[in-house]
């Protein structure tokens, strides 16, 4: 089937410095790296070199042709990314000698996405299909609402959290995924407990202690992580949720979709970048952990 991502397509502009710029300080840095970020773009990577078909959602400023060209050279199809106004959502990331960074991320033509767009772009979505989104972008709800009502499976990562979003796209859901964080923060906007909301399945990543599944209903189940010694925790959530659902979407049951995305995480937290170094199916299976 396909997996259609609703998405933030984000460029990482790492700026290497001296030290961090102080208040009013004018700072000339060493060098520039552009990398291929947002939560929407790495989860669409990361399904897509899980082999799923992945329909990406999205939109780019005038600026950012060279991310669609990548995310098309990734193996993602990039037919409904439109090209809204000037510019790319981009993050601006200073990192200094001591590995210390300071971020200024700003959406751009993520936040412009609108939903009229979106229901002609999934024209083509199937019954069984899933529909994917986190919170990085405009009109998810409104998606998640086509998605639900066309027989898409809806997967949520509610990050980074946001409380009116996170309630909006409640009603759709099939399966959300989210950090341990981000799971106090919906149980204190609900006031409920992740387990009585009535989602088919609830997975809470827990960084080095692994995750926990909740199918409704039932006893949680803990899938403990690999042993890897972390490098660059960036993106690792991101690639354990676009391999959940792709392994999902190729049919696996929920404990092997999970053992799958424990794999790909682990490995990414090995490596420094974000969507750029994503590992694929077979760097997964060669790997001995
Ligand atoms: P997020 O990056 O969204 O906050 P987590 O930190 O919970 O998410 O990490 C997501 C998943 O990545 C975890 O469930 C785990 O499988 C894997 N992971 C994260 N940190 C480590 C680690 N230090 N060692 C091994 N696996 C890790």
């Amino acid at each position: 089937m396909t997996i259609w991502n609703l998405g933030s397509i984000n460029a990482d502009l790492v700026y290497h410095v001296p030290h961090l710029p102080g208040p009013g300080e004018t700072l000339e840095a060493r060098s520039l790296s552009h990398g291929l970020g947002g939560k929407g773009a790495n989860m669409s990577v990361a399904a897509a070199r899980a082999a799923a078909r992945v329909v990406h959602l999205g939109a780019v400023g005038k600026d950012g042709t060279w991310m669609v060209d990548r995310l098309l050279e990734y193996g993602v199809d990039t037919r409904c990314i439109r090209s809204v106004g000037p510019t790319s959502g981009h993050a601006i990331i200073a990192v200094d000698d001591a590995g210390e960074n300071l971020i200024v991320i700003h959406g751009g033509a993520n936040r412009a996405i609108e939903a009229g767009a979106l229901f002609a772009d999934m024209d083509g979505a199937a019954r069984g299909d899933w529909f994917l989104t986190q919170n990085e972008t405009s009109a998810q709800a409104e998606a998640a609402e086509i998605a639900k009502s066309r027989g898409l499976r809806v997967a949520y990562a509610a990050a980074p959290f946001d409380a009116g979003a996170a309630r909006a796209m409640l009603p759709f859901l099939d399966l959300l995924v989210l950090n341990a964080v981000e799971a106090a923060q919906l149980e204190e906007a609900t006031g409920q407990g992740i387990d009585t909301l009535g989602i088919t399945d609830v997975v809470v990543t827990l960084g080095g202690r692994g995750c926990r599944w909740i199918a409704h209903g039932a006893d949680p189940i803990e899938i403990p992580a690999l042993p890897v010694t972390p490098v660059d925790t960036t993106g690792a959530g991101d690639t354990f949720t676009g391999y959940l659902v792709a392994g999902l979407d190729r049919g696996l049951p929920m404990e092997q979709a999970l053992t799958l995305a424990t794999r790909a995480a682990a490995l990414m937290v090995t490596r420094a970048g974000t969507a750029d170094v994503i590992p694929d199916l077979k760097e997964i299976e060669d790997v001995a952990f």
